[in-house]
């Protein structure tokens, strides 16, 4: 596929570790909205480069109901787990900016930094300028500047977004302990290389950005426009996801996921008889409401 800087493209990007839901919905439908309003491409990324969580089944299952759902993907679907070498190709640029760390996870929580903003504990640097007496190198980590460094940006739904990395996130994992590739290292490698100008996710993503946005600057990659729109959550306030519980789309009634995803995003239609009439009217409520 050949790739120009003047068109949008687009990407729904997935973990295949369990079906779509009505979480996943949502953030498939806005990155679609969203490509499709700018008559850009939209392309499917299967994230499972976390092969632990990787479930049997899950990317074809998810193919075949974004299929169902008429989301139709332009290009091949790129698979990470098949593109390690490339991975491997950032990581080894970055050679100045990491450092080999020994740290066990339980070490990291007992210094007692507190939590980046999501979940993991704050880094206190203990390996930063070289492995620490006794311990064998686990994972690779970046190293990121000081408290002091901010990271600022402006995402379409947010608004203006800033975290100061050292403070808030600290050295983060490029190769895992398991040595599987992080997500952080993988998104930005693949989003530059598939020419993502847009990218269209969950707000759950929102903290992991200022990280990305760090990684183009040292990879020299270009930062894409964001836009972060709000998760489902069940009734105990937590995200929807394979963990809590999320159930599968029910594909019996596809008309009326895609009519419960809409409206989550604040999209006012009125009644279509189909699934193709349905994305002519979400298309066109969605001009309506971010492109004016
Ligand atoms: N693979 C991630 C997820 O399923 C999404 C990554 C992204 O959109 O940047 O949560």
């Amino acid at each position: 596929m050949t790739t120009t800087t003047d068109r949008y493209i687009g990407r729904f990007a997935p973990s295949p570790t369990g079906p779509l839901h009505a979480g996943s919905l949502v953030a498939a439908m806005a990155s679609y909205l969203d490509a499709k309003a700018h008559a850009g491409l939209w392309l499917v990324r299967l994230e499972d480069v976390d092969e632990a969580r990787t479930a049997d089944g899950a990317a074809e299952a998810i193919l075949q109901t974004l299929r169902l759902l008429g989301m139709h993907w332009d290009g091949p679907v790129l698979v990470q787990s098949q593109r390690t070498a490339l991975y491997a190709d950032a990581m080894s640029r970055l050679a100045a900016q990491s450092f080999a760390c020994g740290c066990s996870r339980r070490e990291i929580a007992d210094s007692q930094l507190g939590l980046s903003p999501d979940g993991s504990a704050i880094y206190p640097g203990t390996c930063r300028h070289g492995l620490a007496a006794g311990k064998t190198a686990k994972s690779w980590r970046l190293r990121v500047p000081q408290a002091g460094s901010v990271i600022h940006f402006r995402d379409r739904w947010q608004g203006h977004v800033q975290q100061d990395l050292g403070l808030e996130a600290g050295d983060f994992v490029l190769l895992r302990a398991d040595g599987f590739w992080a997500y952080q290292l993988a998104v930005v490698v693949d989003d530059a290389a598939q020419g993502v100008t847009h990218v269209v996710r969950g707000a759950d993503l929102l903290d992991s950005t200022p990280r990305q946005v760090y990684l183009q600057g040292l990879l020299g990659l270009p930062t894409p426009s964001y836009m972060h729109v709000p998760v489902v959550v069940n009734t105990l306030g937590e995200k929807l996801s394979k963990q809590t519980g999320a159930l599968a789309l029910d594909l019996h009634a596809p008309l009326s996921q895609l009519n419960h995803a809409a409206q989550f995003l604040g999209l006012q239609l009125a009644p279509t008889g189909s699934v193709g009439a349905f994305w002519d009217a979400a298309i066109k409520a969605w001009q309506n409401r971010w492109m004016r």
